[in-house]
């Protein structure tokens, strides 16, 4: 019934659009897609020829979201809720429960601390030579490093909705790489270093992220100002369908307002996306990656992939927190 199925299709689109992704699934599958070309030629071999997995997959754990009620708390940490104390954050996972406890570290979100669990887990795949489990975390902890470059995922005020400012989270992530990474922005970046401290490495971007946090939400509302609401939002076409977003205009003016702040944040992305696989590896013997098992997916990982895909496109548009 092809007239039904537009209107419906435009519906989703909408509602695709209104709710915003961690980096948005744009710039995620683009972070992990440049890593692969920053580590040696010794990991190559693997990475190259699965570049379009490891991009693909890089959204894997905001799909998961929708089926797993921990996941949501992986993908950020609100620093602001500690006051004084998030200034001096314990940065291991044992200390910090000690002196917050797990619920509260769950509530506020986990980012630096999970990514020092998925490093642990990919170390112990690249041990095991297994490829499959070396390839599935690897895109997956793509994701997470990336998500601890994003100001907005310090920040409770994760969406500007305290001020006025719904809708800037995926402004900044989604809507500025779409727009202009592809012609604009620069990702030759050089190679991945190794990472003595992954720990306290994490939690430097980490605090980074919060030091910008305040800018984002400042600068936009003051753009916001100078920009009528009629000139601040665009009906643009997508596969044929009309969608509300930020427009062009008001999107090229905040980022030169930020001075590259988005483009300089997805390159550092990319970087440490690198520099935490090439260390994973370097940790655990630097196997030959020409010769590994586990070559091909189980059943049961493919059900598990298909099953992420379902759960997702059944709840896209439902998750407006902390994306
Ligand atoms: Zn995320």
């Amino acid at each position: 019934m092809p007239a039904l199925r537009k209107p419906l299709l435009a519906i989703i689109l909408l509602l695709c659009y209104h709710s915003s992704y961690c980096w948005g699934f744009y710039a995620h599958k683009q972070i992990n897609y440049y890593a692969v070309f920053l580590l040696p030629p010794e990991m190559q071999v693997l990475y190259k020829p699965s570049v379009n997995f490891l991009s693909a997959h890089a959204v894997d754990p905001d799909k998961r979201r929708y089926a797993v009620a921990a996941e949501g708390a992986r993908h950020y940490i609100d620093l602001d809720r500690y006051a004084g104390a998030a200034k001096a954050m314990p940065q291991k996972w044992d200390s910090a429960i000690a002196k917050f406890s797990a619920d509260t570290l769950n509530a506020h979100g986990i980012v630096p601390w999970w990514i020092q669990t998925m490093m642990q887990r990919l170390t112990a795949a690249f041990k095991e030579k297994n490829q499959s489990k070396i390839l599935r975390l690897s895109a997956e902890i793509g994701h997470y490093i990336a998500d601890a470059h994003v100001p907005l995922h310090t920040s409770s005020n994760h969406n500007g909705q305290l001020t006025g400012q719904t809708g800037i989270h995926g402004f900044w992530e989604s809507r500025l790489p779409e727009l202009l990474a592809e012609k604009e922005w620069d990702f030759f970046i050089g190679k991945a270093d190794y990472i003595q401290n992954p720990a306290s490495y994490i939690w430097k971007r980490v605090y980074e992220s919060a030091a910008e946090a305040d800018t984002v939400l400042r600068f936009e509302k003051k753009l916001s100002a100078q920009f009528g609401s009629d000139q601040r939002f665009s009906f643009e076409e997508r596969n044929g369908v009309l969608v509300r977003q930020y427009a062009a205009a008001y999107a090229r003016a905040y980022n030169n307002m930020l001075q590259g702040m988005v483009e300089r944040r997805m390159r550092q992305s990319i970087y440490s996306v690198a520099s935490f696989w090439y260390s994973a590896w370097v940790n655990a013997g630097q196997p030959d990656l020409k010769n590994l098992s586990g070559k091909t997916f189980t059943e049961e990982e493919v059900k598990e992939f298909e099953e992420l895909d379902i759960h997702w496109k059944q709840h896209a548009g439902n998750l407006h927190d902390h994306d």
